[in-house]
């Protein structure tokens, strides 16, 4: 049966990019017909900025990367800790550079069709899936889908949903301020109230940087939540000469609800729709990179999407995180404060990359308080 396309990508923001690219250098797909549909595409406007730890030597960002910190601070009453993370760094990319160099790599490749329409419903077949637009329906032998349904996450009663949400603004001061060496992972020593929510800072300069409000919680804040609570906390810093250059603000899903369950033969779900942003932190970008990898992997050697997901432990820790902040959503701070304290800062980032032992997970679980995850474990497994 002939179908119209190989492939076809649903949204082409950061891990459609990154799946249509890594087709498009690899020769084993040079005669595959693809097809990315996303209303915005290109997008040309800096959107949002990427940070993410890695190591340099390895990295596949080093043209792109905009500034590294080798040095980043965290922050709760009565203790700061300076973490230096060697040989890693911490690293922010635009995503304007982002999507030029991927646009740059599809471009070259004239299999690839794009398509300005928006996506409607995307449908299993027997042997293929259907994509239906606002202006048409598209039959493709394998489908990739990265638009996110907040619905899904939000009707279901299992697996409890905290938002991450934000708001950041790039300013520049009068005088010199900010220390460009280094960045602020997390500033907990803001009032919490019933919350979690931190102040997160990244200097570029001694003039520049991005300064963002952020919260999990269950609900978002209106736009003057965010607004009073930077004005306020520049204020506390002293910084009340200066221009606010940009914007940028988002939500990211943090909830242990099994993505994977959404493939199907025909059809996966990548990106945050596909459960690759960690739900426990948020973090994405760098799953987006590893994941890519595995899929390319995956598509030359099976057939069926639903056999793409593996177990991992660190998904049911993940999950029991989560239940306590939900149950819990003011003891973040106390949290990531234990965790920041009583840990060694490697073993902190390998725990975070998915990548430490189950000893070293013991000694990182043994210094929390341990109480309240035994009673949110003792309720998940009577919700199970
Ligand atoms: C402001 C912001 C900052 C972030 N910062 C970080 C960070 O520092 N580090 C990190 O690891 N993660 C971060 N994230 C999380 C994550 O990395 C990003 O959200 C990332 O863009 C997720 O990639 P994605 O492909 O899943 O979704 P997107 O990049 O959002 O791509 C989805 C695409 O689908 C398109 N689309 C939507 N609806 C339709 C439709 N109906 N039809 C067709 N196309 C559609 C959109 O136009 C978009 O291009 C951030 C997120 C945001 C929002």
């Amino acid at each position: 049966m002939e179908f119209d396309y190989d492939y076809i990508i649903c949204g082409g923001g950061a891990s459609g990019l990154s799946i249509a690219s890594a087709i498009s250098l690899d020769n084993y797909f040079s005669t595959k017909k693809i097809l990315i549909i996303d209303p915005e595409f290109p997008k040309k406007i800096n959107d949002r900025t990427w940070c993410f730890w890695e190591n340099n030597e390895s990295s596949n960002w080093k043209e792109l990367t905009f500034h590294n910190w080798n040095n980043i601070i965290f922050k709760s009453d009565n203790f700061d800790k300076i973490i230096s993370l060697g040989p890693l760094s911490y690293k922010m990319l635009k995503s304007t550079p982002y999507y030029d160099y991927t646009n740059n790599i599809i471009s070259k490749n004239s299999n690839i069709q794009i398509l300005n329409e928006k996506v409607i419903d995307i449908v299993e077949k027997e042997n293929h899936g259907e994509v239906k637009t606002n202006l048409g329906t598209y039959k493709s032998k394998k489908i990739f889908n990265s638009i996110l349904n907040w619905e899904t996450l939000k009707s279901n009663k299992k697996y409890p949903l905290l938002i991450q949400h934000f708001e950041g603004w790039f300013i520049k001061t009068e005088e010199d301020f900010f220390n460009p060496e280094q960045a602020t992972f997390m500033d907990f020593s803001i009032e919490q109230n019933s919350c979690t929510k931190f102040m997160y800072i990244l200097p570029f300069s001694k003039k520049e940087a991005l300064v963002e409000y952020t919260l999990f919680s269950k609900n978002v804040l209106d736009k003057k939540g965010y607004e009073n609570f930077l004005i306020n906390y520049l204020k506390s810093l002293g910084i009340t000469n200066y221009s606010i250059v940009s914007k940028e603000n988002g939500r990211i899903p943090m909830t242990g609800f099994p993505f994977h369950k959404l493939n199907s033969k025909n059809i996966i779900n990548i990106g945050s729709a596909g459960g690759w942003s960690k739900p426990s932190t948020g973090f994405t970008f760098k799953n987006i990179e590893r994941k890519t990898k595995l899929l390319i992997d995956f598509l030359k050697n099976h057939d069926d999407f639903t056999k793409f997901y593996k177990k991992s432990r660190f998904r049911y820790y993940d999950i029991i995180f989560l239940d306590v902040l939900y149950q819990n959503n003011h003891l973040g701070k106390k949290l990531f404060t234990q965790m920041f304290k009583n840990n060694r800062s490697k073993l902190i980032f390998k725990f975070l990359d998915e990548k430490s032992n189950f000893i070293e997970e013991l000694s990182i679980m043994a210094n929390f308080s341990i109480g309240i995850f035994v009673k949110t474990i003792i309720k998940r497994i009577f919700k199970l």
